[in-house]
Order: C-alpha cells, then structure tokens, then sequence
C-alpha cells in the first residue's frame, strides 16, 4: 500500500522521545483530534503532561441554520474537556474563545498564544500545518500561523517582555502537514482513545463524522473503521501499523 502522505522517500524520521509537557493547538474543538489525537494519546500514556488550547468556539460548526450560537459553543466546549480526558487524563484545556470563522492572524492572537507558551512551558508543540496547499478554512490557516509565530515570540527574550520570562521548546509538529516528513507510530490504545475522543464531539457526528444517527451503531462502526484505516494508510509508508503523520521542526 502507498501512502498518499510521503512523496517519494517516506518519512524522515519517526517517533520523538516523548515530551515532558506537550502543547496541542487547534483552531475548533475538535482539531487536534483529527490531526494528532492518537500521538496526544500515546504520550499521554507515557507520562507526558498535556495541555490543550482551542482557539475559536466552534460556533458555526453546524449545517442547522436554526442552531443557537452560543448553545452550540458552549455544548462543544464540554465536548471539548471530555474529549480532552479522554486522550489525556488531568489534562489542562485554554480555550481562547475566537468567534469560529473570525479567527485572525494578528498581533492579539500571537500575543495571547505566546503568553500561554511562557507559562505553561512546554517542550513540544503540535498545531495546524499553515503551508498546507489549497485549504479553505480560514482559521486553520491562521492557527498555524499564530502558533508559528507565538513560538518565535515565546523563545526569544527580547519579544513581548511584559508577557513574562522567554521559554524555547524544542520541537514543533505540524499536522495536516502540506509536506509530511516525520511519523508518530500508534498502538492499540492509543487509537482506541482518538476515536473515543472524536467521538465525544457528538455535535460534529453529522457533519464531520458521516453519523447521521448517534444511536446507529453500524455507522459509529463506519467511522471507527475509517478513523483505523486512515491510520494504517498513514503508517504503511514506514511499514508501521498505525500512525499519524506530521513536518516536524525540530531547529526552534
Ligand atoms: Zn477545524
């Protein structure tokens, strides 16, 4: 099997020793779970602190033109903490609270962003890839770029000094990468606890998850399998089982 990911040579490299406390940033709810929640997982199961930052509320993640908006942020905000516990326990959830859809690249973001960053201090962070080619959603183009920059803000001393004292982690990975270089092999497990999370975004079944009907079970069996599947296609390009595939940058 080929994979769709890794052009030519396959990855680079593969598995980094797992963070002491690792940083996942995503523009919605549930974001980082698509992109990196088996490797969220994993680590956790590892030992690895984790902290989770959500960047707009998810308002207009619907196809109900009658949804009330501010319902709609608050139920996604509990589906966001229990999904979050699912992939790691104890695990620590910021929400910025950007409208959904009006999430900017701009000094106020990269600010906030990078005030978390010096007060958390963690030494790995996973966000959106903002290279990746032809994407339309306009948030996860500018979460990648906020939490780029937040980075170069956070690690350098002389940048926003009122926000505390600099911290330079030591690995970044992109997910939705534009150019996979690098994987993160899954077990059993810890696939397991990214489909339990997805699936704690019960609002997001219709339109993100193909379950038009939470209580049919052949189609919440429909999405574990294409969740499965997507990681095998993943890991098929380094002969692993399951994984997910990110660009990692580790010159920060
Ligand atoms: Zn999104």
């Amino acid at each position: 099997m080929t994979s769709t990911y890794f052009k030519e040579s396959g990855p680079s490299s593969k598995n980094i020793e797992p963070p002491k406390k690792v940083m996942a940033i995503g523009a919605h709810p549930d974001d980082i779970e698509f992109g990196a929640g088996g490797t969220i997982a994993k680590w956790a199961q590892q030992g690895s602190e984790t902290v989770f930052v959500i960047m707009t509320d998810g308002s207009k993640g619907t196809w109900n033109p009658e949804a009330d908006p501010l319902e709609l942020a608050l139920r996604r905000q509990g589906e966001a903490r229990r999904a979050a516990g699912t992939m790691a326990p104890g695990a620590a959830v910021e929400f910025l609270g950007w409208t959904d859809g009006e999430l900017r690249h701009g000094e106020r973001a990269v600010a906030q962003l990078c005030h978390l960053i010096r007060t958390h201090q963690p030494d790995v962070l996973v966000a959106h890839d903002p290279w990746k080619r032809y994407r339309l959603h306009p948030d996860h183009r500018a979460a990648g770029f906020i939490a780029t920059d937040a980075l170069v803000a956070a690690r350098d001393p002389h940048f926003l000094p009122e926000l505390g004292r600099h911290h330079r982690p030591r690995a970044l990975l992109l997910f939705e990468a534009d150019e996979a270089n690098h994987l993160e092999t899954l077990g059993e497990l810890a696939l397991r606890a990214k489909v339990e999370a997805l699936l704690c975004h019960r609002s997001q079944h219709e339109s993100s998850m193909e379950i038009n009907d939470p209580a049919d079970l052949a189609e919440i069996a429909g999405f574990r399998q294409a969740v499965r599947e997507a990681a095998e296609r993943t890991g098929a390009a380094d002969g692993a089982e399951l994984a997910e595939a990110f660009h990692l940058i580790s010159e920060v």
